[in-house]
């Protein structure tokens, strides 16, 4: 038997990723050769000089499965829709596709929890997830602590004190000159920074698992607390209270089941723990599986979802970083110097201006699918073109995530030292997130406004004056008109 581990042209150019995220998985894949090497196996490890005349992967292993007279073709399952077609394609009567351990759902079992067009919600999964794996379940298989969901309690800002306490992110030497040559050498167009001599993800199962450890240890006792939090006064303010091991998860260097279960026996020396623990565990078990099974589903009609009809192109600071927001700016230029942003900056700054400002969902998909190192479609087709933009009408949210000014001024210590005025909704200088929250609300009102989640923005906004209702709209319309200057 003999392994195949290959870069690829078709994969490295397929939409223009972030060089940190190649890199990282070249690296990787380099360990994961080595790896199974000194574990005894054989191994056919081809780098992009190796794979440069075959124009996709099926070529290539039509090539390899006839130079070396191959009996009996094995694939471990594609977490893609893309590759998955692409791989059932081959003509070669003894292949076999393995499932992944990678997942807790299995994957023939999605259809059971998922139909496709079809509304879903995460906590009834969730649930229905805890009671299946029995995790942090009492003897009466009831919620450990009475509650399935300590959301409530979670969701601090951080006071000024809390700001010299945030730990500093653990972050790893991995030297990558010999790949970025290699890059160059092919043309492979990328995007972001990269320090020229190392990378500082986990690239392989002992730093993914040091990554893990560190997190447990420094981190995880204050990860729902802070989990929404956003400081541009702190120099760990890109990773905060997160763990950063998105893709150590994605690239299978360590599975979702020990990660979950080693956050769980912290739980064992602090019970006091337990809305910091459960706020963790149902970011993976709850919704990292449920939005695995929502693309799934609906693939491929998912990736052309558009129900709002947006349109608009995206302006030149998600590329440079250079814009007047500071909640954007500080969002964007984390995700372009580190290939990594938290959550809320994802989903509350740069998805919320995306939705209020109209972005077509393809070129929302292609910026989100490249920047982020942990970004493989399965997991940010939903997250952008559902959970984000609301184009799929709504199949994985009950509400679209939208906010104006005040959300990020409570979650945040941007708005202090930003061009704009968090508290001013027209004028010069009035930020732009309040206008183009109202005007978004006026514009989908057929579509929103008996939604119950809505009822309260609505009412506040059918309370406002005709003038005041005209002078919102105005200022929004400039502020479209004008979004490569914000
Ligand atoms: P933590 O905050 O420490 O969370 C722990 C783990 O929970 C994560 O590592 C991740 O595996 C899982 N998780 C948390 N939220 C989600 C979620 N909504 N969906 C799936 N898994 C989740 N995550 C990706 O892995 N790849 C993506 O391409 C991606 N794109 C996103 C795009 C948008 C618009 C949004 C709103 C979210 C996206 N997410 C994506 C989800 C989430 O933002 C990242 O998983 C998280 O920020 C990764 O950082 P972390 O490991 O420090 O996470
Ligand atoms: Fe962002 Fe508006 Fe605050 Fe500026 S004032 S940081 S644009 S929310």
């Amino acid at each position: 038997m003999c392994y195949t581990i290959a870069e690829l042209h078709d994969e490295a150019g397929y939409v223009k990723h972030h060089i940190q995220k190649i890199a990282a998985f070249f690296l990787a894949m380099e360990n994961f050769a080595a790896a199974l090497k000194k574990a005894g196996h054989n191994v056919l490890h081809m780098n992009l000089d190796d794979t440069e005349t075959f124009k996709d992967t099926t070529t290539l292993i039509d090539h390899l499965i006839k130079q070396y007279g191959v009996q009996n073709f094995e694939y471990q399952r594609p977490d893609e829709y893309r590759l998955t077609i692409s791989l059932s394609s081959i003509q070669f009567e003894q292949t076999h596709c393995v499932d992944t351990e990678h997942f807790l759902l299995p994957f023939e079992e999605i259809p059971q929890h998922f139909k496709a067009n079809k509304a879903h919600r995460m906590e009834a999964f969730y649930r229905k997830m805890r009671k299946r794996y029995g995790y942090l379940l009492n003897d009466r298989e009831e919620p450990l602590g009475g509650q399935w969901n300590f959301d409530q309690d979670n969701r601090k800002a951080l006071s000024k004190e809390d700001l010299t306490a945030i730990p500093e992110p653990i972050t790893f030497q991995n030297s990558v000159q010999s790949i970025l040559t290699r890059l160059k050498r092919h043309g492979i167009q990328t995007m972001g920074t990269i320090d020229e001599t190392k990378i500082q993800l986990p690239v392989s199962r002992t730093q993914a698992r040091k990554q893990l450890a560190y997190f447990c240890q420094s981190l995880l006792h204050h990860f729902g607390d802070f989990q929404d939090a956003m400081t541009c006064q702190s120099p760990h303010s890109v990773f905060l209270y997160h763990s950063g091991l998105s893709f150590a998860l994605n690239t299978k260097m360590i599975s979702p089941k020990e990660v979950i279960e080693t956050a769980i026996k912290q739980l064992h020396s602090n019970l006091d723990n337990l809305s910091q623990v459960e706020g963790f565990v149902r970011q993976i078990l709850g919704w990292r599986e449920f939005v695995r099974g929502i693309y799934w589903a609906n693939m491929p009609d998912y990736q052309n979802k558009n129900v709002l009809q947006h349109s608009a192109s995206m302006p030149h600071y998600f590329w440079d970083g250079d814009t007047q927001m500071n909640c954007m700016k500080h969002a964007l230029s984390h995700s372009l110097s580190h290939g990594y942003a938290h959550h809320i900056e994802r989903l509350m700054v740069i998805g919320n201006f995306c939705l209020l400002t109209g972005i077509n969902p393809n070129e929302v998909d292609n910026w989100y699918l490249g920047v982020y190192a942990d970004a493989i479609e399965w997991v940010q087709l939903p997250n952008t073109r559902g959970m984000s933009q609301f184009a799929d009408g709504g199949l994985l949210a009950s509400k679209p995530y939208i906010s104006s000014g005040q959300y990020i001024n409570k979650m945040s210590d941007y708005c202090q030292s930003c061009t704009y005025k968090v508290k001013e909704k027209v004028g010069p200088k009035a930020c732009p997130f309040n206008s183009l929250y109202w005007h978004f609300l006026d514009t989908h009102k057929d579509r929103f406004q008996s939604n119950p989640r809505l009822k309260f923005a609505y009412t506040n906004w059918n309370k406002r004056s005709t003038q005041e209702k005209s002078a919102l709209r105005k200022q929004a319309v400039f502020y479209k008109e004008s979004l490569g200057q914000l």
